[in-house]
Order: C-alpha cells, then structure tokens, then sequence
C-alpha cells in the first residue's frame, strides 16, 4: 500500500510537476529579456506594472527558478535598470524595473517554452519625418547677390525639426553645408522608415517680380510651369554628373496615388498657413516630377517658401524673425496633417 502511494506521489509530480526558469538572457535590437523554461508549454503568466517607479511585476505559474539564475542583476544598460527574483509557492516571480521613457510588451512561446518581454524606448515609437534641406555644399540653389538658398534652406529646416522633435522622430538628409544627390535623400528617407519627406527650397525666376509661396507633390502629369520648376530642382544631379537609378521608380501605381493624394492634403494646409505668416502671394499647390520626391515611398512634400530672386522676398526669407513664423507655421500644418 505504501509503496503504491509512493508512485501515486510520483505520478501527481510528473504530470503536474513544477517547470524550471533555466536562465534569464538578454537579447540586443531588439532589447529583449527571454525567461527560458525546461518545458514545451505556453507558459502561464500574470504582470502588473507601475508607471510611477517603472517597475514591472511578473509571475510565472508551475515553476522554480534555476540555481544559476541570480536573484539580483544590475543590468543597466539603455533600457534596464535591474532584475530581481524570487521563488514563493510554485511560482518564479520577477521585479523588472526599466529605465525611463521605456515601454514593454510580452510575448510568450512554446517548443520550447519561453516568455519574451520586449522593451521600446519611447522616442523610437514617435513617428519619423525626414527633413530635407534643398541644395548645399557646391551647390548654392537659387542666389541673388548674398543670399543663397542653400543657406535659407538650412536655416529652415534646423527650426522646423525644433519645432517638431517633441512628437516626432526627426531625421535631417543635411545638417550642415554639405552636398547630397537628390536621389541619395530619398533613398536616406526610404532606409530611416519615414512616414512623411519634406523638402524645403527657396524658388527663383528670371523676372524679378515673381513671387509667392508654393508646395509641390509628384506628380508624372505636371503643369507646364509646374515642370519648369522641377527642371530646375532637378538638375543638380545631372550638374554634377550623377545618373539616376532606376530604384526610384519602383513605387507602384496603387502607393503612387494614395501618397499623391496625401502629399496634397498636406501641401494645401502648407501653402495656405504659410502665406498668411509670411504675406507672400499665395501660388497654391501643384504636382511636378521633382527628382528628389519621384523616389519616396511614403508622402512628400516640396515647399518653395519664396522667390529669392525677388529683392522684397529675400529679405524676409533671410530675416530669423520670418524664419521662426514659417517654421512654426509648417509644423503646425504637419501636425494637423499627422492627427
Ligand atoms: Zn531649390
């Protein structure tokens, strides 16, 4: 009888024994912490977090921990500050404290068993925008006497990413006096997974008197002076004898119309906020095929603030006060559009 007990005993361990928390590793991009368990389970598991002390408490049912595993690890890398655990009745229980402005998720598999908690800094869940500043380094843009676009267009840009770095994850294709070909920023754009390209440039003309505000889209239908704008953006690379690649033309006809009409929307809201800030003629929206937006697979805009070329014009567009109006004006367009 005692004997029969015994293997009873047994038994009962076996089918409903408690599981192993082998080791605790840790994984890089992405940050990962895996509890590996001796069995091929999903594991069952309750969490409760604490945004206040960023701790995150995790329990593991039907397991003990390993000999191997430390009760306490001082982790702190980019994401963790420490690890502790414990065992109590059957279960493993983990306190994970994170560093701030950190966010977790947890996954868990079987064959084998395995809880994974991954971390997300929260700057790399924001939204990335890249910001173009048209022109740069040999290549002055438009000038009139001392004023050059490339320069405008910095100025520019370094204000608007200020303006938006709180909400979004802000990449620059310049940040400095250097040259780029157009079709190296959309590609930039393209690796940095943007969800939005804008392009700033400063428009010139022949006639002096030209003047005005206005936002491009791509378009493969352009206006005939959409298109002698575009011409002229455009050729920068063929100037400093850069051949276009045929990647840039990859973007399918379905993903070609929906950012068209995205990039329209938020061209609208640029060019009607922009012109009321600056007082410049209000020329509206077109689409054209400019090189530097032909090869973005997200949508993109291309703001020509003003007419350099026209002496009323360049003076606001050099003036830091102006400066600052604009780039507020666009980030606010931006967010609107980002909503
Ligand atoms: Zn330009």
């Amino acid at each position: 009888m005692r004997k029969l007990f015994l293997i009873f005993i047994l038994m009962v361990n076996f089918a409903f024994g408690v599981s192993i928390i082998e080791q605790i590793r840790f994984n890089n991009s992405p940050n990962q912490i895996v509890l590996d368990i001796g069995n091929n389970e999903v594991p069952k598991y309750i969490s409760m977090y604490d945004k206040n002390t960023r701790l995150l408490f995790l329990e593991v049912d039907n397991t003990n921990l390993s000999k191997s595993v430390d009760a306490i690890i001082e982790k702190n890398d980019e994401t963790i500050e420490r690890i502790e655990s414990m065992e109590f009745g059957g279960k493993s229980n983990f306190f994970i404290t994170f560093k701030e402005g950190v966010n977790y998720d947890i996954k868990v598999w079987k064959n084998p068993s395995r809880l994974v908690i991954t971390m997300i800094k929260e700057e790399e869940m924001k939204p990335i925008i890249v910001l173009d500043a048209g022109h740069g380094g040999k290549d002055y843009g438009a000038m009139n006497g001392d004023y050059w676009e490339k320069t405008v267009n910095i100025d520019m840009i370094k204000l608007l990413g200020k303006e938006l770095e709180k909400d979004f994850n802000i990449y620059y294709t310049r940040k400095d006096d250097t040259f780029i070909s157009l079709t190296d920023r959309s590609k930039f754009s393209n690796g940095k997974k943007a969800v939005l390209f804008v392009s700033i440039h400063s428009n010139a003309n022949t006639n002096k008197a030209s003047n005005g505000t206005e936002v491009f889209y791509f378009s493969k239908n352009p206006s005939v002076y959409a298109k002698s704008v575009a011409d002229f953006e455009n050729s920068v690379d063929e100037k400093y004898g850069i051949k276009e690649s045929a990647v840039d033309f990859l973007v399918n006809d379905i993903i070609y119309k929906q950012n068209q009409e995205r990039s329209k929307r938020l061209a609208k809201g640029i060019v009607n906020k922009l012109a009321d800030v600056t007082g410049f003629k209000n020329r509206g929206v077109q689409g054209a095929n400019f090189a530097v937006l032909r090869g973005s697979e997200v949508p993109a805009v291309l703001i020509e603030l003003g007419f350099i070329s026209n002496d009323q014009e360049a003076e606001k567009l050099v003036d830091p006060q102006v400066q600052d109006a604009m780039a507020k004006s666009i980030a606010k367009s931006i967010r609107e559009y980002m909503k």
